[in-house]
């Protein structure tokens, strides 16, 4: 049974500004801040033979202010700085395309467990927002919530304070799930 962990990118791998109570994506490689202190915890979910996917919303493509090779430029820098990621999936749609994969709609995580074989009841999902949540319950897996002031009211798993104590959290119940 292979297991993944899906990561929400923004505020969890970088870290974007925060304007007028909402996040607001990087639209340029240099606005893009990634959080190089969440290197080691990647490690450890890796060496847990987790499997590392993130995922994005990037409606800035479809409404036309975020050009796709400046988001490309800043993946790539995402991916060599932190070389743990297995796959990185993007919905690019806005919701008035009424696409399967933006979330709070789980089709990133569908796709990325079709492709790598992954159990997704016994996956985790990652993110400092209630989208995320959302979706993780739509398939089954596990949400594990950085506190926030966008995580809502809905379903989740877990809230933790930090993404350490999510690691810890979910290198916890890995063990107990393998152990069960
Ligand atoms: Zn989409």
């Amino acid at each position: 049974m292979k297991l993944g962990v899906f990561i929400e990118r923004d505020g969890i791998l970088n870290l974007p500004r925060v304007e007028r109570q909402q996040q607001v994506s990087p639209l340029m490689l240099e606005d893009f801040k990634i959080n190089l202190a969440v290197a080691p915890l990647l490690k450890k979910l890796k060496a847990a033979g987790l499997t590392i996917i993130v995922t994005t919303n990037q409606p800035g493509i479809s409404r036309g202010y975020l050009i796709r090779r400046e988001l490309d430029r800043m993946h790539d820098l995402l991916r060599r700085s932190l070389p743990m990621i297995d796959d990185l999936l993007i919905c690019a749609h806005d919701d008035t395309d009424y696409c399967p994969c933006r979330k709070p709609k789980p089709g990133l995580f569908s796709e990325a467990a079709f492709k790598w074989g992954l159990t997704l009841d016994r996956s985790f999902v990652v993110s400092d927002k209630w989208q995320d949540a959302e979706a993780a319950r739509a398939v089954g897996c596990t949400s594990l919530l950085v506190n926030s002031p966008w995580i809502g009211t809905a379903h989740h798993d877990f809230v933790l304070p930090d993404f350490s104590a999510v690691v810890e959290k979910i290198l916890h119940l890995q063990t107990a799930t393998v152990a069960a």
